[in-house]
């Protein structure tokens, strides 16, 4: 720490991304949430020399014909939509600003681990509501609150989710509260709050390119909602990083979102592919909780959560593990191709049956 921090930095504990190792290519890189197969096919093809030449001059500060595409896809308007450098950008700007009048944000005590974060970079008075039962965010534990409502829907790194009638319910008890969904994975099975949005001015949803549209690197989130509250991020995006998004990453985004085919084939089969994935890994004795993201949270109580993240790294295979005891049994597997589950599934067989679990501490 240098003796020029500010004293109200001295404490803060920033978020943990997931490892990005430099030999990616050797690894079964299984960690992050990233999307096996690559951008739709007009991705690659729109950036060529010309819009390299392009990036002397500066991004559209709107910009404007990717919010329009994102708009048009949701059939939405376009002052209805706000893009942002990765939803990350977006979630910074709601608890930057949307905290209310009483500065409260109320969210899953298991959930993005970059909340608290946020609460404590900006000040915010983040209060954790517990779980039910097997992680289950419990709506009628959202009712009638003195603040902001942050929901992950599906929830990470659980993968449950609630379904629309659920949200509504929450939206419903709390018409003066800003209620946020944090869609990240929504695209993997769960039922999106979007179509609420034309009946709530509470709802705001955030979505992101990064999974579903397989563009993590592209840094593009959004959120959707009623004009007003856009209106209020941009007055906080225009007041922080106007040319928030680079001239590469609004191409790709009007490629990607327009590409409906590629879209729906490739998380079709990251769908097929998790719920075969999700059943081989039950029949070896874990404990997997039903997901509808691009991930399974899974526990075994013949192996530790620690001990078969290490072991799976010792064959190349990279999971993610979080340090907090709630959860230390469990890791978190992003689903990857179908030869790539295969391959985690025949390490996991192995280490079962080395006794590694036994030897490197059973239950943690
Ligand atoms: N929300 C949730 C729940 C996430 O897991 C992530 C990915 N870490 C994000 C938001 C942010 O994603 P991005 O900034 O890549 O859009």
């Amino acid at each position: 720490m240098s003796r020029f921090l500010n004293a109200r930095y001295e404490t803060l504990e920033p978020y943990t991304p997931g490892e990005q190792p430099k030999n990616a290519g050797k690894l079964i890189k299984l960690n992050t949430n990233e999307n096996p197969y690559p951008p739709a096919p007009g991705v690659v093809a729109v950036i060529d020399d010309r819009k390299l030449v392009d990036l002397k001059l500066y991004s559209d500060p709107e910009a404007a014909a990717l919010t329009e595409a994102i708009a048009d896809f949701f059939g939405l308007r376009k002052g209805q939509v706000i893009a942002g450098n990765g939803s990350d950008e977006i979630l910074a700007f709601i608890f930057m600003a949307l905290q209310g009048k009483s500065g409260k944000v109320y969210y899953p005590e298991i959930s993005y681990s970059f909340y608290p974060v946020y609460c404590d970079i900006f000040g915010a008075k983040g209060i954790k509501v517990p779980l039910g039962a097997d992680f289950a965010v419990e709506p009628a534990d959202y009712f009638h609150k003195d603040g902001t409502i942050v929901i992950t829907n599906p929830n990470a790194p659980t993968g449950r989710a609630l379904s629309r009638a659920e949200i509504e319910s929450i939206l419903e008890a709390n018409r003066d509260n800003l209620v946020v969904i944090d869609e990240a994975y929504v695209d993997f099975g769960a039922e999106s709050a979007v179509g609420l949005i034309g009946r709530y001015d509470n709802l705001l949803v955030v979505q992101t390119f990064s999974k579903s549209r397989s563009l993590a690197g592209a840094r593009i989130g959004y959120a959707l909602g009623n004009e007003a509250v856009i209106a209020d991020l941009n007055r906080i995006k225009f007041s922080f990083n106007p040319y928030n998004l680079n001239r590469l990453s609004i191409l790709a985004g009007i490629e990607a979102i327009k590409d409906r085919a590629y879209f729906e084939e490739t998380r079709g089969r990251i769908i097929k592919t998790r719920e075969a994935f999700t059943a081989e890994l039950s029949a070896l004795g874990f404990h997997v909780l039903p997901s509808k993201a691009n991930f399974v949270f899974a526990a075994s109580d013949r192996i530790s959560g620690g001990a078969y993240f290490a072991a799976l790294r010792k064959f190349n295979i990279l999971v993610r593990h979080f340090d907090d005891e709630k959860i230390a049994n469990y890791v978190r597997i992003t689903i990857g191709t179908p030869k790539e589950m295969r391959s985690l599934i025949a390490a996991t067989k192995q280490i079962l049956e080395s006794g590694a679990a036994a030897s490197e501490g059973l239950n943690g």
